[in-house]
């Protein structure tokens, strides 16, 4: 078994090569997502992960 930690760079920054290696952790995080990249739209459950990450549920509620 190769590693199977998420690298510490934001998704936002992850080559083919991390993210093939790292695509069923990533699954997790997108499973239970808090964050969403408002650069990239890259979405995870930790903030660190992403380069400009904010809460989604700040998005999710009334600016109408
Ligand atoms: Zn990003």
């Amino acid at each position: 078994m190769t590693q199977s930690k998420l690298p510490k760079k934001s998704i936002c920054k992850w080559d083919k090569s991390t993210l093939a290696h790292a695509l069923p952790l990533l699954a997790e995080q997108i499973r239970s997502a808090e964050f969403i990249c408002r650069k990239c739209g890259r979405s995870a459950a930790e903030k660190r992960l992403l380069c400009k990450a904010v809460r989604m549920d700040s998005l999710s509620d009334t600016k109408a």
